[in-house]
C-alpha cells in the first residue's frame, strides 16, 4: 500500500470519528472498506488516495443506505451508484455514509431521522440541507472531497451555510444509477469540495453517459465565452438578508476586478420557481417513494398475515417522518383526479417559463450571478414550525434544477454574525467546465 495514501485515509478517519459528537455528520464509517479499497489505489489514478464521503441516499455496495429515513433502516444495497464506482477507479477512497434529510427532502438537515448536522462553524446552526453531512464534513476538514444530491439546491445550501464549494452539473452530465430518487426530474448528483480544483477533478472522474440511467448523456455542445457574467435582478433586494447582499456585492466587484464585465438582468418568471418546484417535487416524490410499501426495501411494520394493504399502510405511517408525510400528502394531491392540471399542469407550465426566461437570460452572459441562500445559517429550530419559510429559502438555487442547468456555489466571505456567506454562479446546458473556470476565478478574485 501506498504510506501517503494509507495515511490521508487513517487522517480522515480518525477526523470523522472525532468531529461526530460535534456535527453529526456521519450515519456510517466504514475503515475497513476504506483500508481495503486504499490498498487497491494506483499511484498515478486522478484522485489517487483521495478521501470521499459518500451521501447516505447514495448506494455503496455493502454499506448501509438509509436515505436519512427509518423507512431503509437495515437496507444494505448489493450494488454501487455508477459515480461513486467511477470516482474509486479514480483513486478515491470511501470513507463513510453522510447524514441528511429524509429523502432528501428539506434545507437544513433537521429532517433526517438520525438527528440533525450542526454546522462546525456554530453548533447552535444548521448545517443547511439536504447534503448537510456532507458539507458539514468537508467544512470540518474530515474529507476534501464529498458527494451530495441536489434536487432544489441540496448540495448548494449546504455547502453556502458551511463555506466550502458546492456544484450542481447539468442535468444528465452525471448518472443517477444507485442514487435513491427523490424527484427524478430535478435529481442530480452533486459534488461538495474544498476548492474548485477539487470538485473539477471529481466532475471528470465521473462524467458522461451510463448506460444504467437513460438521462445520462454525452455533454452537448458548450456555448461560446461573452466574457460577461449577469446579476439577477430578482434576486438582488427583496427578500435577501442583508449579508446574502453584502456577499453578492463582493462577488460583483471580484468578478469586475477579474476582468468580466458585470451586466444586469431580468428573469419576470423567478416569483413561480419556488411555488412550481414545491408542486413537481412533490408530485415526483409521491411517485417514487410509493416503492417502501414494507415488502420492498428495508424496514416492516406489521404482520404479513394483515395483508399488504394494512402492512403498507402501517409501515409507512410508522416510518416516514412528518416532513416526507406532507410532501407525499401534497404531491398526491397535485396529481389527484380534478386538480391536476390546476396544480401539477399548472406547475409544469410554470417551469417551462423559468427555463425559458433564464435561457434567454443566459444568451448574452457566461453565467448569472445570485446569492445562495437568503441568509447566512438558519439557527437550529427557527424555520421548522413554518415549511413555507424554510422553502422560500431555496428561491435562488431552485432555478437551475428547474431548467436542467449546471450552478455552482462558492464562499464569498462572512456575515455580520461571522458565518459563511456564499454566491452562486448559474450556466447555460453543458457549460459545467466553462462555469467551473469562472468559479475559480471568482474564488481567485474573492481571496485576494
Ligand atoms: N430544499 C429542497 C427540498 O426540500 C431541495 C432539496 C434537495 O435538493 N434535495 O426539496
Amino acid at each position: 500500500m501506498l504510506p501517503r495514501v494509507s495515511e490521508a485515509v487513517e487522517r480522515s478517519l480518525a477526523a470523522a470519528a472525532e468531529s461526530q459528537s460535534r456535527t453529526n455528520a456521519f450515519l456510517a464509517l466504514a475503515p475497513e472498506r476504506a483500508r481495503a479499497s486504499a490498498a487497491a489505489v494506483r499511484p498515478d489514478a486522478p484522485l489517487a488516495g483521495v478521501p470521499v464521503a459518500v451521501k447516505d441516499n447514495i448506494c455503496v455496495a455493502g454499506l448501509p443506505a438509509t436515505a436519512g429515513s427509518r423507512a431503509l433502516e437495515g437496507f444494505v444495497p448489493p450494488y454501487t451508484a455508477t459515480v461513486v464506482e467511477r470516482l474509486e477507479a479514480s483513486g478515491a477512497v470511501v470513507v463513510g455514509k453522510t447524514n441528511l434529510d429524509e429523502f432528501g427532502m428539506g434545507s437544513t438537515n433537521e429532517n433526517s431521522a438520525y438527528g440533525p448536522v450542526l454546522n462546525p462553524h456554530d453548533p447552535g446552526r444548521v448545517a443547511g440541507g439536504s447534503s448537510g453531512g456532507s458539507a458539514a464534513a468537508v467544512a470540518a476538514g474530515v474529507v476534501p472531497l464529498a458527494l451530495g444530491s441536489d434536487t432544489g439546491g441540496s448540495v448548494r445550501l449546504p455547502a453556502a451555510f458551511c463555506g466550502v464549494v458546492g456544484f450542481k452539473p447539468t442535468y444528465g452530465a452525471l448518472s443517477r444509477y444507485g442514487l435513491i430518487s427523490y424527484a427524478s426530474s430535478l435529481d442530480q448528483v452533486g459534488i461538495v469540495a474544498r476548492d474548485v480544483g477539487v470538485a473539477r477533478r471529481a466532475f471528470h472522474a465521473m462524467r458522461g453517459p451510463d448506460e444504467l440511467d437513460p438521462t445520462s448523456r454525452e455533454p452537448g455542445p458548450a456555448p461560446a465565452s461573452t466574457g460577461r457574467v449577469a446579476v439577477l435582478r430578482e434576486l438582488s433586494g427583496e427578500g435577501m438578508s442583508r449579508d446574502a447582499l453584502e456577499g453578492l456585492a463582493r462577488a460583483r466587484s471580484a468578478l469586475a476586478e477579474a476582468g468580466l464585465e458585470v451586466v444586469e438582468v431580468s428573469v419576470a418568471a423567478v416569483e413561480y420557481a419556488v411555488a412550481a418546484y414545491y408542486l413537481i417535487a412533490t408530485a415526483e416524490a409521491a411517485s417514487n417513494l410509493s416503492r417502501y410499501d414494507g415488502a420492498t426495501f428495508g424496514a416492516r411494520v406489521g404482520d404479513p398475515a394483515e395483508g399488504q394493504a394494512a402492512v403498507s399502510a402501517r409501515t409507512r405511517s410508522a416510518l416516514f417522518g412528518p416532513e416526507v408525510k406532507r410532501r407525499v400528502l401534497m404531491g398526491s394531491f397535485a396529481l389527484s383526479a380534478g386538480y391536476r392540471d390546476a396544480y401539477y399542469g399548472r406547475a409544469v407550465r410554470a417551469r417551462g417559463l423559468v427555463a425559458a426566461g433564464l435561457a434567454a437570460a443566459l444568451a448574452g452572459v457566461d453565467a448569472l450571478l445570485t446569492p445562495t441562500a437568503v441568509s447566512t445559517a438558519y439557527r437550529l429550530g427557527e424555520k421548522l414550525a413554518d415549511p413555507v419559510a424554510m422553502y422560500a429559502g431555496d428561491v435562488a438555487t431552485c432555478l437551475a434544477n428547474l431548467a436542467g442547468l449546471p450552478a455552482v456555489s462558492v464562499p464569498a466571505g462572512a456575515g455580520d454574525d461571522g458565518l459563511p456567506v456564499g454566491v452562486q454562479l448559474i450556466g447555460a446546458r453543458w457549460s459545467d467546465d466553462a462555469l467551473l473556470d469562472l468559479a475559480e476565478r471568482l474564488s481567485g478574485a474573492l481571496a485576494a
